[in-house]
Order: structure tokens, then sequence, then C-alpha cells
């Protein structure tokens, strides 16, 4: 049967969520990101790694379509994402790190995630009930924006005006509101950038606890972390894909070794 051929000997779904074919972007005459072909399966951890100006942040920008491609296509649950735009895709299900000037400063840390929860209520009775019934739609966010709070143990902090917030609740913030979108795949860009040591080991604690049940796709630096939280790696260099594996073998790849660790793993 063909849905037995989508699982394998763990019952794994192994259909891809995210699949890119050949995909581009071109800045002029530069390559940022050329000829990437990626392949992520459901609730797998993939991080992304490369020098800096390796095209990283770029592809993560084809994948939410803040960037337009130049070439190439980008597919997401079996449909073709590569022409949507940003708010579609978070509706269907690719949740992109907010920056932290998306934080609404002025208003409290509970407003601010259920701000994100709103903003993909996805509602099964249509326009037309929505507007007869909006009390069953504000509980469904409400529910939904007290859960992750929760989830980012932010609870004690809701009324607490999101400016007040420390350098590292305020990532957390961040987080939850990627979360309150609801994202079958999220895409994180360097979520520890600023941090101290302690910062980021509760950050990495909170991301591999929060999104066990989803798909990661992680940019970030630190490559002991990265060693640590990925099923799989995938290098960039120059634009292009230059290795992919499981953390011990892309460690031992003399390609990645030359052109970006250098000997750091050594
Ligand atoms: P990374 O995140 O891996 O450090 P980036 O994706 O930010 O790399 O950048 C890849 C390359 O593309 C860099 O050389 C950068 O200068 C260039 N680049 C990124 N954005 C633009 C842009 N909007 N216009 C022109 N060049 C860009
Ligand atoms: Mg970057």
């Amino acid at each position: 049967m063909a849905a037995e051929t989508t699982r394998d000997e763990y019952g794994t779904d192994t259909r891809p969520i995210l699949e890119t074919d050949r995909l581009t972007k071109r800045f002029g005459a530069f390559t940022a990101v050329d000829g990437v072909n990626l392949s992520i399966r459901r609730g797998e951890f993939r991080s992304v790694i490369g020098p800096n100006g390796a095209g990283k942040t770029t592809l993560f920008n084809l994948l939410s379509g803040g960037l337009a491609a130049t070439e190439g296509t980008v597919r997401f649950d079996g449909e073709d994402v590569t022409d949507l735009p940003p708010q579609e895709r978070v509706r269907r299900g690719i949740g992109r790190s907010f920056q932290i000037l998306n934080i609404f400063g002025e208003l409290t840390v509970r407003e601010n995630v259920r701000l994100a929860a709103q903003s993909v209520h996805r509602d099964d009775y249509g326009f037309l009930a929505s507007l007869f019934k909006p009390t069953d739609r504000h509980d469904g966010i409400n529910a939904r924006t007290d859960e992750v709070l929760d989830d980012v143990g932010l609870t004690g902090l809701a009324t607490a005006e999101a400016n007040a917030l420390s350098y590292g609740d305020k990532r957390r913030l961040e987080l939850g509101m990627v979360l309150a979108t609801d994202p079958e795949l999220v895409l994180f860009d360097e979520p520890t950038a600023g941090m101290s040591i302690e910062e980021t080991e509760r950050t990495i604690d909170l991301i591999d606890d929060v999104l066990a049940d989803r798909t990661l796709l992680l940019i970030e630096h630190d490559i002991e972390l990265v060693m640590e939280l990925s099923d799989r790696i995938t290098v960039l260099h120059q634009g292009e894909v230059i290795a992919e594996g499981r953390p011990e073998a892309i460690a031992d790849d003399r390609a990645v070794q030359d052109a970006y660790l250098g000997g750091m793993l050594e």
C-alpha cells in the first residue's frame, strides 16, 4: 500500500514536510543562495551552519517568503508555496522567529502572544460564523495564549509590559509568539545570539522541550549546541550545500573542516 511506503521501520512518517528544488537567490550579479536542494522530514531537527555570508539568512527568507526566489521552488506539506506571501505561509504552518522589533513594547506579554495567536486563528465555521460566534473564537485564542505562556514559562510575567523584560525573557516571548501561530515547521535564525551561556542553555532546553513534536530548521553558530541538538546538519558555503548528514559525519567531513570548522572540533 502506498501509505506504508511513507513510513520507516519506526513508523515515522518519512514524507518531507519541506522540500526545496534548486532554490536560488541572486542580488544583481551576486548569487547568495545557489541551487539549494533541501528535504526536511516531519519532526526532524535540522541545523544549517556555515561561515558568515554563506547565505543562511537569505535561505530562511526564501523559505518564510520575506524574499522572492530568483529560481527554484519551495514545497511545504506537499504544496508549492514559492509565490505565497509570508503571512499565508505562517497560516499554513511555517513559523518564523519574529525579530525583537516585532514585539510591541508597550503592550503586555500576554497581549503580544495573543496578537500572534489571533493572526493565524483558523475557524471551521467560515467568515459568517466568525461574525456570529465571537465568544467561541475568543475562547480559542485565549486558551491558546495561556497554553503558550505556560510552555515558555512566562505565565508569571503575563501582565508585564514587554519593554520591561530582560533580554532572555524577550527572546522567550519571541519564541512564544512563534508557537502561538501553531507552526508545523519552525525556522529559527540564531535564537541564542547575544545570550549568556546560561541563557543559551535555558533557551536550547526550552526549544528542545516545546518543539518536541514539531519540525525545526535552526541556524545556530554555537557548534556544540548544533551537534547536540540536530538530527541532521546542512552545511552551506558560498550559497551552496557542501555537506549534509548526521552530526558525527559532519564533524568528520574534511570539506566541512576546510571550508568552515577549521579544526574547531579536533
Ligand atoms: P549568513 O546569514 O550565512 O551570514 P546572508 O544570507 O546574510 O549570510 O548573506 C549572504 C550573502 O548575501 C552575503 O554576502 C550578503 O552580503 C549578501 N546579501 C544578503 N542580503 C543582501 C541584499 N539584500 N542585497 C545584496 N546582498 C545581500
Ligand atoms: Mg545570518
